[in-house]
């Protein structure tokens, strides 16, 4: 979890931010165009209002959840970990005879390390999003994205990879690529055993699971083979059908700029006599992995995320670094705070100092986490269990000690300013900052100008 070399390697590589860049044009022009055309801070408010309801009641929803989906053929089983997804998955696999099982985007199974756990039990694990395909195929490669695994590659770059993996003629247009993946992958959907998908959202009223898709996938690893395994957390549930409506009005639109997916499913149930697909055999298994410890806390708002992605698209140090300086499974803002959170605060010491702080997540996050204040409460944590280097710690202790003594204060950031004037030599810019140079490695840093914030208030509060 070494962010600050993984950041540094990634904020000197340029090819990466010119992808990034691509990407970040296309979701954030497209949030902003989608979102035009409701009325957001209402919709915002009511996803707000609905993820709270659930998660503040989230044993009587799950429990809900349980006995619908039972009763329309569902069997729900509980993970604790990560250890556990695999064990049960692989354990149904056994007692099904799967050979082969075909994967729609779970950030669960990431999370989980599920391809490596069905590989060693003797199960084909086959990616069946492209974008998670192309990565399988470069040698089990993680995402960098949370909707868009494969956006830190280029058209030639995937070009390269399926003429060398596919073995077939190298093709120039994205629309012939995906065709060759289609034909490949078709084989993998008709002849797999098992599905593995995530949900969206568990529907506790009717016990289904809603899956929000682009490429169609989803619905055929849900659908064709004879064994489907949803794999979601348990804070995925919500109550109602009606809620599920109002969250889909903000979901695509946040995460990709559409108003509605290319596919949406809603699944209930296993396969009913004169059925013409669907699943004879239907697996919940909702996982806690460290989320039921967050309820109560200061950090249960995190627990409202509907992974739509739109933090990490506005995020000005996810712009700059992508996905893989991360470390884990989740990046940008979600990621600085849902890592520390579930892998150990002493992991992952770098991620809550991830930001700028600048709120552009918290502004545009759908269901209105604050994720900001949350980096700053983890912040506080790594202070108060003495995480951050000794200088940090000494430089900040004296910092609160000056600002609660008003009458110090005021000469010391005199001096500060005074000081940091001589640094720039008289210019605007200052090249090395003498008592924190780390800061200015890869950017200078501006030189003071004019009168102090206090000098100007005391002016105006004379006026
Ligand atoms: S934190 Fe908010 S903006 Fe980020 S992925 Fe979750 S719901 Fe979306």
């Amino acid at each position: 979890m070494h962010f600050r070399a993984r950041a540094s390697a990634a904020a000197a590589d340029r090819a990466l931010q010119a992808k990034l860049s691509t990407a970040k044009a296309l979701f954030v022009e497209g949030r902003r165009r989608a979102v035009a055309e409701i009325d957001l801070e209402a919709t915002r408010e009511a996803s707000r209002a609905i993820r709270d309801t659930c998660v503040a009641d989230l044993d009587l929803w799950l429990e809900r959840f349980e006995t619908e989906a039972t009763r329309r053929g569902g069997q729900v089983l509980w993970a604790r970990d990560g250890a556990e997804i695999c064990r049960l998955v692989t354990e149904i696999a056994r007692r099904h005879g799967v050979k082969k099982a075909i994967k729609s985007k779970s950030m669960l199974s990431e999370e989980a390390g599920l391809n490596a756990a069905l590989e060693a039990a003797g199960v084909v694990p086959v990616e069946t999003d492209l974008g998670e395909y192309i990565l399988q195929i470069n040698g089990n490669e993680t995402p960098s994205h949370i909707i868009a695994p494969a956006i830190h590659k280029t058209k030639e770059e995937v070009a390269e990879l399926f003429e060398r993996v596919h073995g077939k003629p190298r093709k120039t247009e994205i629309g012939q690529m995906t065709r060759e993946a289609r034909e490949v992958l078709r084989e993998h959907f008709l002849s797999a055993d098992m599905g593995i998908s995530g949900g969206n959202f568990l529907v506790a009223e009717t016990g289904s699971v809603a899956l929000v898709t682009n490429e169609g996938n989803g619905r055929m690893v849900t659908t064709l083979p004879r064994v489907h395994v949803v794999v979601t957390g348990v804070e995925k549930v919500i109550p109602t059908l009606e809620d599920l409506a109002t969250l889909m009005r903000i979901l695509p639109r946040s995460a990709t700029g559409q108003v509605i997916s290319n596919y949406f499913s809603l699944l209930t149930g296993t396969r009913r006599p004169g059925d013409s697909d669907g699943p004879e055999h239907l697996y919940f298994i909702l996982v806690d992995n460290g989320r039921v410890d967050l309820l109560g806390g200061d950090f249960q708002p995190m627990l409202r995320c509907i992974r739509c992605a739109a933090c990490l698209n506005h995020c000005p140090v996810y712009q700059t670094v992508g996905g893989h300086a991360y470390g884990w499974v989740y990046p940008g803002p979600m990621g600085s705070v849902l890592t520390p959170l579930f892998v150990g605060i002493e992991n992952a010491v770098d991620l809550p100092q991830a930001a700028t702080l600048c709120n552009q997540c918290g502004a545009v996050c759908p269901v209105k986490i604050p994720l900001p204040d949350l980096m700053r409460k983890l912040r506080e944590q790594q202070m108060e269990r003495g995480l951050r280097p000794p200088g940090e710690r000494l430089l900040l202790a004296l910092w609160g000690w000056l600002a609660r003594h008003p009458r110090l204060y005021a000469p010391a950031a005199r001096l500060g300013a005074r000081y940091l004037k001589w640094l720039a030599g008289g210019g605007d810019r200052i090249r090395v900052l003498g008592l924190a140079p780390a800061w200015t490695e890869g950017r200078d840093f501006p030189a003071p100008q004019g009168r102090t914030f206090r000098e100007l208030y005391a002016k105006r509060q004379g006026q």
